[in-house]
């Protein structure tokens, strides 16, 4: 008889439980693991929004800080004006009712590494401009959170370079040139 184990027991546990489709596309692409961390929150509704905090009872409000809409992570990531704006310049304009539509949408990359690359880019730097704006009351331009965008993918891109070449080739081709053509 094998002596029990914690470990055994997890494994056990970790077993049983069902398969997350959506976790290969946070998990499995090129961003940095606090990127993937960021893009696991609203995945299970954890974002600090207003509206998260305020039910906690750690806020006394539940409005954006930006627009005074309530604030809940898809206001956030999609419908406050700050991200729309970013959404239509890169023609994407989305009247989604999660983030995760964001993958389904017709101008996504086709390849799912490719199209989580670059949205987990967009999305990571719509969240810093909202918290620039919170924390800091710094305004960031349109063009400054794109900037961002792009760089992030470029060390992404570094990232992803020490594997196969054609797959960063891919990258490039689909997430960098709608952003370098806006920009
Ligand atoms: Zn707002």
């Amino acid at each position: 008889m094998v002596p029990f184990s914690s470990s055994m027991a997890y494994s056990w546990h970790m077993n049983k439980r069902p398969i997350d489709p959506f976790a290969t596309y946070i998990w499995s692409n090129a961003p940095t693991p606090r990127c993937k961390h960021f893009l696991w929150l609203p995945h299970r509704v954890r974002l600090p929004s207003a509206a998260l905090l305020h039910r906690r009872n750690i806020v006394d409000h539940d409005q954006c800080a930006f627009c005074s809409a309530r604030e809940d992570q898809n206001h956030i990531l999609l419908q406050c004006p700050k991200a729309r704006k970013v959404w239509r310049l890169l023609n994407w304009l989305p009247c989604l009712s999660s983030f995760r539509d964001l993958w389904d949408l017709d101008g996504a990359p086709a390849d799912a590494e490719i199209a989580s690359t670059f949205v987990t880019a967009v999305l990571w730097n719509i969240w810093k401009c909202h918290n620039a704006w919170l924390f800091d009351c710094r305004h960031q331009t349109l063009e400054h959170t794109l900037h961002m965008a792009t760089d992030d993918l470029k060390l992404w891109l570094h990232r992803a370079s020490t594997g196969d070449q054609l797959h960063s080739c891919n990258i490039v081709s689909f997430c960098l040139f709608p952003l370098v053509c806006m920009l």
